[in-house]
């Protein structure tokens, strides 16, 4: 069974909310968190309704995620 997931690179997201704006399954928001650079990074709020189509990693301009199709 095909499944996808995005790994978020927390500690590299300045919190632009491009990728909220963009995901077309509405998965994307901010976390609760801080990171190192003072922002709150981007979560998502379900892995199991990513369509894993990577329009997040293409909009995102810090290189913040990781889409990842297995098998
Ligand atoms: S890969 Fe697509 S569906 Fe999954 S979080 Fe990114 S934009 Fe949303
Ligand atoms: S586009 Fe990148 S830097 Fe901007 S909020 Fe999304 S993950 Fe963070």
């Amino acid at each position: 069974m095909e499944s996808e997931k995005i790994v978020i690179n927390k500690e590299r997201c300045k919190a632009c909310e491009i990728c909220i704006c963009f995901c077309p399954e509405h998965l994307l928001e901010l976390s609760g968190e801080i990171n190192g650079k003072g922002y709150h990074p981007v979560m998502i709020s379900d892995q199991s309704k990513c369509t894993g189509c990577g329009i997040c990693a293409l909009v995102c301009p810090d290189l913040v995620m990781t889409v990842y199709k297995t098998c």
